[in-house]
């Protein structure tokens, strides 16, 4: 076995399959439910499981141990985030995000610990990548917003947004295993459709999604749609130019049939003038999608601010009128830390100190945006 895989990151099928004769197919189904869906932290309590089979298992593939270091509940709204501390030591965030329709919830997942994009507006851009989550990390954050809110009676997962610490497209592989368990019927049973994959564009991630025909959807974060303010403020421009982008979000709808999110954060004085509006349109002109309008959420150290009132407005008015689909999203959980682009354990955050920013066009990968709001509902 891998020394990093465990139980959590398996559906019944490739469990089935990694234990060959060992395992039966209906015994692997009545693990999983009771590891994943259930949070069984032994195979002692599964019914109906050979004593062979369960030693065998126990052989392969242990079951993973997190740890809730904290738990925040805003005050202003109903998000709740959680430091997470992991096997090695590392801690990540995840935010609870409640829907407008009562008893459902998003869970804003990372995908990292830290991240490698280095966006010079985010709070996970200034850590750096420690390292990729494992998929069974990744179905550990789900799972455990799930139990808390099936123990307290508050409601449901009712969907995942990859939104939080990390680029999800710089780790496909482990997020897209991830995405398997959470969807199976015997694992967290959330319906794929409900979960997003949000980036900053990385343009062969996106277009193997695209060939996958997959149900979940996808988001992009604009940011800008000039080239050179979306370079000094997202290194990947360098790489993958938005227009680029924007024709790989076309492909995936092309072949999904899924309507593509674009997020565009509101920087007051930065991207928020009507030469930037003209510019967006201009981008999304024949294409399929909803663009959602969001404040930038302040960040300590960082030389942004949030769009006035007045920005604000005037940059949604003249991208209706030249017919943008374009909405205004809240973005919640301010007050802990918990909102769009403010996630950043500290941690982690030790590890590359503010205001040490990669270079437009350097290294690494791709990105999302670190979060916490939803175009669920
Ligand atoms: S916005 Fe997303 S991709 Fe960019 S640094 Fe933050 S987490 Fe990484």
């Amino acid at each position: 076995m891998h020394p990093t895989d465990r139980l959590q990151g398996e559906t019944p099928e490739r469990l089935a399959e990694r234990l060959g004769d060992a395992l039966t197919p209906p015994e692997a189904r009545r693990i999983i439910a009771h590891v994943v869906q259930r949070g069984g932290d032994s195979l002692l309590g599964v019914q109906q499981l050979r004593t062979t089979a369960r030693k065998a298992v126990e052989a392969e593939l242990p079951i993973g141990q997190v740890k809730v270091l904290d738990r925040q509940a805003s005050q202003e709204d109903p998000f709740v985030k959680f430091a997470i501390a992991l096997p090695d030591g590392a801690v990540i965030e995840t935010v609870r995000i409640p829907l407008e329709r009562k008893g459902r919830y998003v869970v804003c997942v990372s995908s990292q610990v830290g991240c490698a994009m280095g966006c010079a507006f985010c709070a996970t851009g200034t850590m750096g990548l420690s390292r990729n989550l494992e998929a069974w990390e990744i179905v550990e954050q789900v799972r455990l917003v799930a139990a808390e809110l099936r123990a307290s009676g508050e409601g449901r997962v009712h969907g995942v947004v990859f939104q939080g610490m990390g680029e999800p497209l710089h780790n496909l592989d482990n997020v897209l295993q991830a995405i398997e368990v959470m969807s199976n019927p015997c694992g967290l049973a959330v319906d794929a459709r409900n979960i997003t994959v949000c980036t900053v564009g990385i343009v062969p991630g996106i277009d193997r999604l695209a060939g996958m025909r997959t149900r979940i959807r996808l988001g992009i974060s604009i940011t800008s749609a000039q080239t050179a303010l979306r370079r000094s403020l997202v290194p990947m421009e360098g790489k993958y130019p938005i227009q680029e982008v924007v024709e790989a979000a076309k492909r995936f709808h092309e072949r999904s049939g899924r309507l593509v999110m674009f997020a565009y954060a509101l920087m007051g004085g930065v991207n928020t003038t009507d030469a930037e509006a003209d510019a967006l349109a201009e981008l999304l002109k024949r294409m399929p999608a909803r663009l959602s309008l969001i404040d930038w959420n302040p960040i300590a150290g960082l030389p942004y601010r949030p769009p006035t009132p007045e920005e604000r407005d005037r940059f949604h008015d003249r991208l209706a009128g030249m017919g943008v689909p374009v909405i205004r999203r809240y973005s919640g959980g301010k007050d802990i830390g918990a909102a769009c682009g403010q996630l950043a354990t500290e941690s982690t955050r030790k590890s590359r100190p503010r205001g040490t920013r990669r270079e437009p066009g350097a290294p690494a990968s791709e990105a999302g945006e670190t979060s916490a709001s939803s175009d669920q509902d």
